[in-house]
């Protein structure tokens, strides 16, 4: 993205050519490469304030797609950390060029399926966004010191299921968010409505 201007990355404050990167998470989807599979400005938005990153700290962001979760935690603040866990390596390869064409070439990329790969050390935060099952919050769970925070985002009726089950048993807050953008229908408009998301924020 050459006419992307990111003040961290150019060691520049706001001056310059170009479009500036906006401070507030939730960039613009066309920001990031992506095939389809990438979680939407708004709930993108919403689910870095539910991560709510503190400089220094580090994400596990894992079923990481186009890597826009974890990049924005990388923007956020330099001395911030995230790995990126991804089962695909076609998105694993396009996180790590979205990463680098956004100015955090920290992104560290790991290939494979959570929870056979996960990093090593521990993190501050995790977000799920893709790979949710039993066995992964179950590793979670045992490896992770307590007060880690997690954020999990579900679409399908599965995995909201495990995660109103878990959050029955953990606590934590369940939130659903339901958005539509009003589109063409025939001459006039009406609302497109999105998939609903269900997010569960917890501390282990
Ligand atoms: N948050 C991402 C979108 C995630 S889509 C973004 O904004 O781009 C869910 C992703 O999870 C898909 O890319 C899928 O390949 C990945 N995935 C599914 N199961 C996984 C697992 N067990 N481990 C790692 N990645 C997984």
């Amino acid at each position: 993205f050459p006419d992307v201007v990111h003040p961290v990355a150019v060691g520049i404050d706001c001056a310059g050519t170009g479009t500036a990167l906006p401070r507030a998470s939730g960039l613009p989807d066309g920001l990031f490469d992506h095939d389809g599979q990438i979680t939407k400005r708004p709930i993108r938005a919403l689910t870095l304030s539910a991560l709510a990153p503190v400089p220094g700290e580090t994400l596990w962001d894992i079923g990481a797609g186009s890597g826009s979760i974890g990049i924005e935690w990388l923007l956020a603040h330099p001395a911030n950390r995230a790995f990126a866990i991804e089962a695909d390596p076609v998105r694993a390869e396009r996180a790590r060029v979205n990463a680098a064409g956004l100015g955090v070439d920290r992104l560290e990329i790991i290939s494979g399926r959570a929870p056979d790969v996960l990093p090593d050390g521990v993190p501050d935060a995790v977000f799920v966004g893709g790979g949710l099952s039993h066995a992964l919050l179950e590793a979670l769970w045992s490896r992770l010191p307590a007060e880690t925070r997690l954020v999990a985002n579900a679409v399908t009726l599965e995995s909201e299921a495990l995660l109103v089950q878990w959050q029955s048993d953990k606590g934590g807050d369940l939130l659903r968010l339901e958005l539509a953008s009003a589109a063409p229908l025939g001459s006039r408009r009406g609302w497109r409505a999105s998939y609903p998301v269900v997010q569960w924020s917890v501390a282990l």
